[in-house]
């Protein structure tokens, strides 16, 4: 089957003829029907050689960590799902067993960085093939009538804005405003999130008129762009309080320093982005009691959330389609930063 690898350090992913894998027992083989490109991949693909092998990645490895497809094959003792059945695979694999994964917040094992056990794409084969094995059916959530292409995305640009916003609804009520930093596979979804479920104002930032234009088109009440003059701009809109949650999307050191001053008294900043940065933190330098979260992806349930949100019609997945083959341009466009919403390749 036709495969988009990462195969050397610092080369872009290429196309290789690999096996069919076999399911064994307990896995589920599925026939992959869309993949997702994130920017996570752009961040690993950029890790130098040390990095890289301290991550436990192998090379090659198969690219994608968003996928939605078909069951096509089970093995032995595998009976909650069934050949032909279209699933959605929650990506962040954890042991099972542990306190968090039983809450199916597998997104936090407590033994998966201990075990090596990793995610598809993110240290094994993922779904930028035709054909992906999931080690248990566990990881598989029914799709329905669901367009695999529209709406594969939300498995990790719909899930983790969810998780991330989720936690802030309490302090998201009528009144209150959010602000987006950067809106382009994630936070264009996010933006759609927070009209859905909080009565907040929406203020979504990023570096060009088009991607703004695309930030209004999906909900935002306020477009900013993100330059010198972001934070006086947020005051501005919010009365001179600041947000009662932030979330960015980019991870730069200057967004996050913005995330954090521009936050209120009581308010979050959710750093979301892996862009390398790190924000200053210190008495006087962000408002009283603000609380700074990290969060990683999103829980099983949270997913089946999701898919409820998109089949009730609230959340919509800009999308960009590329083939298998043109997958190495799909990347070198997202490095451009020429994608609008997300790019998403079709086996
Ligand atoms: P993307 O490239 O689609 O979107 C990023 C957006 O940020 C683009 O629209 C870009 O124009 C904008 N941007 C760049 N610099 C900016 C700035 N200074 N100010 C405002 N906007 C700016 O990327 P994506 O796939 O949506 O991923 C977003 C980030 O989230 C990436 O860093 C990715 O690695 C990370 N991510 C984290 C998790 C997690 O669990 N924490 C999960 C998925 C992705
Ligand atoms: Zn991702
Ligand atoms: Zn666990």
């Amino acid at each position: 089957m036709k495969a988009l690898q990462y195969t050397a350090i610092g080369q872009a992913p290429e196309i290789r003829d690999v096996p069919i894998p076999v399911p064994g027992a307990g896995q589920v083989l599925v026939k992959v029907t869309a993949a997702g490109v994130c920017h996570s991949d752009q961040f690993v693909m950029s890790l130098p050689e040390d990095a890289y092998r301290g991550s436990g990645f192998p090379l090659p490895m198969t690219l994608g960590h968003e996928g939605v497809g078909v069951v096509h094959q089970v093995g032995a003792g595998v009976s909650s799902v069934a050949v032909g059945d279209a699933v959605a695979i929650y990506g962040p694999w954890g042991c099972g067993l542990c306190h968090l994964c039983q809450q199916g917040k597998e997104n936090y094992c407590e033994r998966a960085k201990r075990d090596g056990i990793f995610p598809p794409g993110l240290g094994r084969d993922g779904t930028m093939a035709e054909y992906v094995l999931i080690d248990d059916p566990r990881h598989l959530l029914p799709l329905g009538d669901l367009d695999p292409v529209e709406n594969v995305s939300l498995t990790d640009a719909g899930l983790t804005p969810y998780h991330a916003i989720k936690q802030s609804l309490p302090k998201l009520g009528a009144g209150t405003f959010a602000v987006v930093i950067g809106t382009g596979g994630l936070g264009h979804v996010a933006i759609q999130i927070l009209r859905a479920l909080s009565g907040a104002t929406v203020i979504a930032l990023d570096v060009s008129e088009e991607k703004l234009e695309l930030a209004r088109k999906v909900g935002a009440h306020h477009a900013v762009l993100s330059d010198d003059g972001a934070e006086a701009a947020i005051r501005e809109l919010t009365g001179g309080r600041g947000s009662n949650a932030a979330f960015d999307f980019v991870g730069i050191t200057p967004t996050m320093n913005l995330a954090v001053r521009t936050t209120a008294a009581e308010g979050d900043a959710t750093i979301v982005g892996i862009g390398g940065g790190t924000a200053s933190l210190g008495w006087g330098t962000q408002a009283y009691d603000v609380a700074v979260r990290i969060p990683y992806w999103g829980s099983r349930s949270e997913l089946s959330e999701v898919l409820d949100l998109a089949r009730a019609g609230q959340l919509s997945v800009e999308v960009e389609r590329f083939s298998l083959d043109d997958g190495p341009e799909a990347y070198h466009r997202l490095h451009e930063g020429t994608i609008a919403g997300r790019a998403v390749i079709v086996p």
